[in-house]
């Protein structure tokens, strides 16, 4: 019998949310602007937005090794270095990789954030809403299962989000890529217009577009009142933005949340499992074991939002074992953990471009360009499903000769020239979510908390191969077609991971004997456990997948609160 009552209704909440990346800051928000008293457990240190951004004003001179990482960091962490954005500038953010060990059946490279804010201090700030030809992919195209939503259901989630997040881009009136609730676009270079001219003029179905970023580019109410001003376009996003200038959660909806009054921010409390209560037939709460002290304890509420971030958030339920529950909470269907997928970014194509010599670009601009998907959208038209998006970005430096010793030297170096114009191109391609494509518990290895380390298994398949191939293909045509010179294209058959897009194992569907979580993001079998991070995706579209987590978080609040109100919940 538990006496320690005093205790039990100190630690007892409204809402619980696992973790304060993207999507739990969202869902922190959202629960605590309604009045429920809101718990956020994030396994990592607090990180206040403005004062815990050590190098946000550092000069390129005062980084001891000029924000490059030295060859013994490098060596001890090969996974994490492998991500462009692990720099001197922002390492303290990344998890490095003998910090939370995992096992890779398959190569894999997990890239992570763990603090407040998670990722969200991190990432490329892309976001592009989805489209009905994503959700209704797999059923069109026979793979995985259903999506249990359409557009319809999520259109006007995007606008709430946006509108509160920042979200620059232009309305280019495509099917394929819904315009949102834009702010004014970043401008395009000219080289850049020009090359989606020759797209244009060639392709009906190809669009070159500036990219939609999660970047403040006009002064607005709403954004004043988060204390976030316009983007200064200084480019140095990852080491936290003292303007606000981009969306974290840091910046953003945390602060919001905090300043309800009704959020309770708990870090260094790495969630280990969710309790079943095997009588009330529900979740009741938490087990969480402090980070440092190693210290239990158990918090309680009346639902319970997981948003550790795909595969923690996979790992989280797998071990949240009990006798109703034996292989993790609402795995009925026997599909927890299966079904992940992530986004194919093994390729690229560049080149140089010796026309529009008497243009160049001035500062920085923290975007690129866009093309949306044009393969296999409105009908199958090649030898591989679904397709690829891709992104490009040009540029122009100046080059400046190294010949010659002293005044000479010096001669060179003070006459730069500018060079030919730089064309780079990425590919974002979606995957197949697969049945064999796994995450699981290893019982034997145990993390530093006790807590079994998550087994992961994904690769490439032959679909992979062929979107890589024509990817490489026609972005080489569209690059000659423009007059682009010495195009190169590569595949780096980088292992899945390094896109940070990792997505599913506790997808989405109609049918709880195939899925996981209903329409809501609701676990079928456990209605007050909701999964609004990437574990819920059903499938993986072509599109960054952030900006889908948050207006999917904010809907499932939504309904949530609407189902306590009526104590359905
Ligand atoms: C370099 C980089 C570039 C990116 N670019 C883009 C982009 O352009 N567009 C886009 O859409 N996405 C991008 N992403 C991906 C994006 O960051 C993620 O999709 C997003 O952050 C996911 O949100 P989340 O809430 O699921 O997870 P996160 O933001 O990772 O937050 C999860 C939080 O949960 C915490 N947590 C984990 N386990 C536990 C536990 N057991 N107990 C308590 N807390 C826990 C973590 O510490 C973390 O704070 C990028 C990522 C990186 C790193
Ligand atoms: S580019 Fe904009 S968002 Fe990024 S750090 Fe600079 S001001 Fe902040």
């Amino acid at each position: 019998m538990n006496l320690n009552i005093d205790g039990k209704n100190e630690n007892t909440f409204d809402a619980i949310v696992i973790g304060s990346g993207i999507s739990g800051g969202w869902a922190a928000k959202e629960l605590s602007e309604k009045g429920l008293k809101t718990l956020v457990l994030e396994r990592g240190r607090d990180v206040k937005h403005n004062v815990d951004y050590p190098t946000t004003n550092m000069k390129p001179w005062e980084f001891p090794h000029h924000n490059q990482l030295p060859l013994d960091v490098v060596k001890e962490n090969p996974i994490v270095s492998k991500c462009y954005a692990f720099k001197e500038d922002a390492q303290h953010f990344f998890v490095k990789d003998k910090e939370h060990p995992y096992v890779q059946e398959k190569p894999f490279d997990w890239i992570r954030g763990y603090q407040v804010g998670g990722k969200s201090l991190l990432w490329a700030r892309q976001t592009q809403r989805w489209s009905d030809f994503d959700f209704e992919g797999p059923a069109r195209d026979g793979f995985a299962v259903d999506w249990p939503i359409r557009y319809k259901d999520i259109d006007a989630w995007y606008s709430y989000v946006e509108k509160f997040a920042g979200i620059s881009g232009n309305k280019d009136g495509l099917a394929e890529l819904p315009d949102g609730e834009f702010l004014p676009p970043m401008e395009m270079t000219k080289v850049e217009t020009y090359f989606r001219d020759k797209v244009a003029a060639k392709y009906k179905d190809r669009h070159v577009i500036i990219g939609r970023c999660a970047h403040i580019t006009e002064v607005k109410p709403i954004y004043t009142e988060q204390g976030r001003v316009k983007c200064q376009h200084r480019d140095l996003c990852q080491r936290g933005c003292p303007f606000g200038g981009y969306f974290s959660s840091n910046a953003s909806t945390i602060p919001w949340a905090l300043k309800t009054g009704n959020m309770t921010l708990r870090p260094h409390a790495v969630v280990h499992s969710i309790i079943y209560d095997e009588q009330k037939g529900k979740a009741v709460g938490v087990r969480v074991i402090d980070s440092e002290t190693k210290e239990a304890t158990e918090f309680f509420a009346r639902i319970i939002f997981v948003n550790a971030a795909a595969l923690n958030t996979n790992l989280i339920l797998l071990n949240s074992t009990s006798s109703r529950f034996p292989n993790g909470l609402g795995n009925d269907s026997g599909l927890l953990g299966k079904y992940v997928a992530f986004h194919n970014y093994r390729a690229r194509v560049s080149a140089s471009y010796d026309g529009l010599g008497n243009f160049t670009k001035s500062g920085n601009r923290p975007n690129g360009c866009y093309i949306p998907r044009f393969r296999n959208v409105r009908k199958q038209e090649t030898d591989f499903l679904r397709g690829y998006a891709a992104g490009l970005y040009t540029s122009r430096w100046p080059q400046r000769s190294y010949e010659g010793m002293g005044e000479d030297l010096k001669a060179n170096l003070l006459s730069p020239t500018l060079g030919p114009w730089h064309v780079s191109s990425h590919m974002m391609g979606e995957t197949i979510p697969k049945e064999a494509s796994t995450v699981s518990l290893d019982t034997n290895l145990k993390d530093a908390w006790g807590i079994p380390q998550l087994k992961i298994n994904m690769d490439y398949d032959a679909n992979d191969d062929k979107m890589v191939k024509d990817y490489l293909e026609q972005l080489t045509e569209m690059f000659t077609d423009a007059g682009f010179a010495n195009i190169q294209t590569h595949d780096s058959h980088q292992a899945p991971g390094l896109d940070i897009h990792e997505m599913g194992g506790v997808r989405m569907g109609h049918d709880p004997k195939t899925s996981l979580l209903n329409k809501w993001n609701q676990l079928h079998a456990c209605k007050n456990v909701f999964v609004t991070d990437g574990a819920c995706m059903t499938s993986t579209s072509t599109q960054n997948p952030s900006l889908t987590y948050m207006a999917l978080t904010a809907r499932a609040v939504d309904y949530a609160v609407k189902q306590m109100n009526a104590k359905e919940l």
